[in-house]
């Protein structure tokens, strides 16, 4: 039998229990209903007025816009956030033999706690066997539902890309090679057909063949690393390319004035600009300039994030190249005068556009989560809209600097700040 003084403790820690649960369900922004119906308030991201959104079965269900209540206790509510262009992070690398469950989870909750909902891990130019072996692995790690709702694709950048100094950026020229179908097909089937972007220079012989399979499987081709001139580039984007990959970057550093790579991307609007506004890879005018030429509806932020990004300044070694870590926080290969990823997420992307070029929050938040998921054929995310999945984050906007305070991923809260 058990003693009374016992029994009553496990009646105060039964209501200690209750009450943390009342609590915890009772935040003025998200409420959990019996029915599993979960509501969540804030301001909306494009117009500063109230909202409040209705999820159930980890979709958006219903949308109101109540007139009576005030907006003083809430934050800014927004889709998550979307990036397509990211290496590695928190000392991880998407590519090479450090990959496995435990780091797939640490990298996904780090983007989580900072509103990124969905994010395509991005695999660069590197030998056959190891690429096979990162998309392998890549694939058995998603069999992790909770994770893999966050992970809807891959993006392959390389290796046929050009091998010339400058427009090669960090990529290693020992491993670029020609576009090479059957390979690609390899690692297609490795990674459970999940390579969802390809980044390709179109100037590569037999590029344009495979622009035309990659658009015939409905796999979206980038153009990057590239010294094409325009009739390549007019050539691939005839064929389907839409998407220029981080553009004014993975360019030499001395180009013709005319006869460039960029001109003609920039030139059409059947490209839409992929752009790393980090404060290294593009001065501000050259961010407002490409935002003016393609509109804010047809520029997308990557962050190009790698393993290095969260690390302290210094020297490291990736895959066989000595980069350095500036105190700023650019990452170069000092030995061809080139950066060598980001270390930056995708959210100061969002806090630096506002400021560079002086769009609304609404129009650089739709840069990272509207826009991605358009034009990357993620039509089950990427905006509040009835039947959307709910990937939804709460986040404060003040003095430039966003700063996330919760994250739901279909109709999951996956993060919120203590
Ligand atoms: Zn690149």
């Amino acid at each position: 039998m058990k003693s009374i003084p016992r029994m009553l403790m496990q009646i105060i820690s039964c209501f200690h229990l209750l009450v943390l649960l009342i609590f915890s369900c009772s935040t003025p922004d998200i409420n959990q209903q019996p029915d599993k119906r979960m509501i969540i308030q804030g301001i909306y991201y494009t117009d500063g007025l109230p909202i409040s959104v209705t999820m159930e079965n980890g979709l958006i269900k219903e949308i109101d816009r109540p007139t009576d209540i005030g907006t003083d206790s809430l934050y800014y509510l927004a889709p998550g956030l979307i990036d397509h262009q990211v290496n590695g992070y928190l000392s991880h690398s998407f590519v090479g033999d450090t990959m496995d469950a435990g780091a797939l989870r640490k990298i996904t909750e780090g983007f989580w706690s900072n509103g990124i909902t969905s994010f395509f891990p991005t695999l660069t130019t590197n030998t056959d066997e190891v690429l096979t072996k990162s998309f392998e692995t890549l694939s058995r790690l998603l069999a992790d539902e909770h994770l893999a709702q966050s992970i809807p694709g891959f993006h392959l950048e390389g290796p046929y890309i050009s091998a010339e100094p400058g427009f090669r950026g960090v990529h290693n020229p020992e491993w670029i090679r020609l576009p090479d179908w059957q390979e690609f097909e390899r690692w297609n089937n490795a990674s459970g057909n999940r390579i969802k972007e390809v980044t390709i220079a179109p100037e590569v012989e037999g590029a344009m063949e495979f622009i035309r399979k990659c658009r015939d499987r409905d796999i979206v081709v980038a153009i990057g690393h590239t010294a094409a001139l325009a009739d390549d580039i007019n050539q691939a984007i005839e064929l389907g390319a839409s998407v220029s990959t981080h553009l004014g970057n993975g360019c030499a550093n001395t180009i013709h004035r005319h006869h460039n790579p960029l001109w003609p991307q920039l030139a059409d609007d059947r490209l839409t600009a992929s752009i790393i506004v980090d404060g290294f890879h593009l001065t501000r005018e050259e961010v407002r300039t490409f935002v003016n030429a393609k509109g804010f509806e047809n520029t997308v932020l990557v962050s190009d994030l790698t393993r290095l990004a969260g690390m302290p300044p210094g020297e490291y070694e990736d895959f066989g190249r000595k980069l350095v870590m500036t105190e700023e926080g650019a990452i170069m290969f000092p030995e061809e005068q080139v950066l060598a990823g980001a270390s930056f997420l995708v959210t100061r992307g969002v806090e630096n556009v506002v400021e560079f070029t002086g769009c609304s929050l609404g129009e650089a938040i739709d840069m990272a989560s509207k826009n991605p998921a358009q034009k990357l054929g993620l039509d089950d995310r990427g905006e509040i809209a009835v039947g959307k999945r709910a990937d939804i984050i709460l986040f404060s906007f003040d003095e430039g600097k966003l700063n996330v305070k919760k994250t739901v991923v279909g109709g999951e809260i996956v993060y919120k700040e203590n």
